[in-house]
């Protein structure tokens, strides 16, 4: 399973088309609040479950999406964050659509 079409439309949502055809779509800020690197996977432990972080338009803002190999794409963000690993079986279960 792989990418063949990723787009953030609005510049609210990430939007990616699979290769079986499948769609998946994550708003930007649970893809930044759930952000997969060490960094942020610490914050969250730190924080009580219920805390609801408010983020300012650069961290919830894409500047750059790469691919990494077969398995994951790299997301940067506005306000420079760019250590988020997304592998594609997690963007999928992130997704708002079936
Ligand atoms: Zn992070």
């Amino acid at each position: 399973m792989k990418p063949a079409i990723i787009k953030v439309p609005l510049k609210k949502n990430l939007y990616v088309k699979w290769d079986d055809n499948s769609e998946t779509i994550v708003d930007l800020k649970k893809l930044r609040r759930l952000c997969p690197c060490a960094t942020c996977a610490a914050l969250r432990d730190s924080q009580s479950k219920t805390f609801i972080p408010i983020f300012s338009e650069n961290q919830i803002t894409i500047s750059n999406i790469e691919e990494i190999g077969n398995y994951a794409i790299s997301i940067s963000w506005k306000d420079g964050h760019n250590t988020g690993i997304y592998e594609f079986p997690f963007l999928k279960n992130l997704s708002e659509i079936l």
